[in-house]
C-alpha cells in the first residue's frame, strides 16, 4: 500500500475499549463510543459494534448512516437543514434549543430520544446552568414524539473547565431538580467526554452521573483533562507511517534574504551547522503537523509545507524509501483520518 499510511492495530484498540468499558460498567456508568476522530471507517465501526459499548456516537450524521444494533447518538447539535436526516438515521441526539426540538417533533411520528445539554461553565453547547431551564423542560415534555431521555454536559472542550466534583455536581443538581419537579426519571445523566475519565478511575464521580461519551481515551489511551497517558492502555493504537523521498546534507540556515513562507508565516531559524535533512511525503494537506512526534527520538521535525515534511536525521540513520513512524495528537489523528490522501490499514 502507498504511503502515507495510518496503521491501526486492531488488538490494541480492542484492549483499550475493553479497559474503558469495564471500568465504567463496574462504576454503573454506561458508555457511548465516539467514532468521529476516525471519520467513517468500516473496520472501526465493526470493532465498536462487537464491543460491550452501550451506544455508538458521532458528531456527523454521515458517519452514522450505516445499520447498527446499538443505538446511534448524534453529538453535534443538529442543524435545521439536517433534521430530516436526523430522524431517519439517528436514535438519540444531543439538543440544546427548544425551537430545534419542536421542529424534530413535527418531522417524525415515531419517538425520537433527546439528551438535553447543559453548559456547566465551559461555554460550549447547552443551556447555561444558572438559567431557568425548568420552563424549557416543561415545553419539551408536551411534545408527543420527543422523549426526554436524559441530560448531559460537555466540559474541557472550549473553556478548558476541568471535570471537578464541584462542576459535576452542577449537573447532578439539574437532574434532581428536573426529576423532582416533573416526577420523572431521567435515563441518562451524561457527565462529559474523555476528560472525565479520571473521576471514574479514581471513583470520585458523583454516583448520579451514569454515562460518559468517550473517543480520545479509547484511540489515544490518555485522559484529556491533563493529557496523562493511562498505564493500562495503549497510546499507539494508531500510528502514522510516512516515506522518505529526499535526503541531503545541507545547511540549517536559509541562504538569501528571507520573507514569508508558503503559508504567509514569518519564520526564524537557528544556525546548527550542516545536517542530514530528510523530506517525507506528507504535509499540511494531510495532517496537522504540530501534533506529530517521531517514535525515533534521533529524529526532529524541522517544519513542513502543504506536501512535504522536513526532518532532521541527527544520527544519519535513514535513506530514501525508508518509513518513519509517528505518534499522534488528537488533532493530527483527526486530520489524517479525514484525508483521502492517507491510506488506512488495519493490522
Ligand atoms: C467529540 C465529543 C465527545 C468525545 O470527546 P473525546 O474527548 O474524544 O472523548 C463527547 N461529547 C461530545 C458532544 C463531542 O462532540
Amino acid at each position: 500500500m502507498i504511503y502515507p499510511k495510518l496503521l491501526i492495530n486492531k488488538q490494541k484498540l480492542v484492549n483499550n475499549l475493553e479497559h474503558v468499558i469495564k471500568l465504567c460498567h463496574t462504576r454503573g456508568i454506561s458508555t457511548m463510543g465516539v467514532t468521529k476522530v476516525m471519520s467513517d471507517n468500516d473496520v472501526i465501526n465493526e470493532i465498536f459494534a462487537q464491543s460491550n459499548l452501550d451506544y455508538i456516537a458521532d458528531s456527523r450524521i454521515d458517519n452514522l448512516k450505516y445499520v447498527s444494533k446499538k443505538p446511534k447518538v448524534l453529538l453535534r447539535i443538529a442543524m435545521h437543514s439536517e433534521l430530516e436526516q436526523l430522524v431517519e438515521y439517528v436514535d438519540i441526539s444531543l439538543q440544546s434549543s427548544l425551537q430545534t426540538i419542536q421542529k424534530i417533533n413535527e418531522l417524525t411520528n415515531t419517538e425520537h430520544r433527546i439528551i438535553l445539554m447543559f453548559d456547566v461553565g465551559d461555554l460550549r453547547e447547552g443551556i447555561y446552568y444558572k438559567d431557568d431551564y425548568l420552563s424549557i423542560v416543561g415545553e419539551i415534555l408536551k411534545l408527543e414524539n420527543i422523549k426526554l431521555y436524559g441530560i448531559g454536559t460537555n466540559i474541557t472542550c472550549y473553556g478548558g473547565v476541568l471535570p471537578t466534583i464541584e462542576v459535576m455536581n452542577r449537573l447532578v443538581e439539574i437532574a434532581e431538580k428536573i426529576e423532582k419537579s416533573f416526577n420523572l426519571k431521567l435515563e441518562i445523566i451524561s457527565g462529559g467526554n474523555s476528560s472525565s475519565y479520571d473521576l471514574v478511575a479514581m471513583n470520585t464521580m458523583p454516583p448520579k452521573i451514569n454515562n460518559l461519551r468517550l473517543g480520545e481515551v479509547i484511540f489515544l489511551g490518555r485522559e484529556t483533562a491533563y493529557g496523562r497517558a493511562i498505564a493500562e492502555m495503549h497510546q499507539d493504537v494508531v500510528v502514522l507511517q510516512a516515506e522518505v523521498v529526499e535526503k541531503y546534507f545541507k545547511p540549517s540556515l536559509p541562504d538569501g534574504k528571507t520573507g514569508l513562507n508558503a503559508f504567509g508565516e514569518k519564520t526564524t531559524f537557528v544556525d546548527e551547522g550542516e545536517m542530514h535533512r530528510l523530506i517525507l511525503g506528507i504535509g499540511r494537506q494531510d495532517v496537522d503537523l504540530e501534533g506529530l512526534l517521531p517514535f525515533d527520538d534521533s529524529l526532529r521535525i524541522l517544519g513542513g509545507s502543504s506536501d512535504h515534511l522536513l526532518v532532521h536525521d541527527s544520527k544519519n540513520k535513514y535513506k530514501l524509501g525508508d518509513v518513519v513512524n509517528f505518534k499522534l495528537s488528537y488533532a493530527s489523528l483527526l486530520s489524517l483520518a479525514t484525508s483521502k490522501y492517507v491510506n488506512k490499514e488495519v493490522e
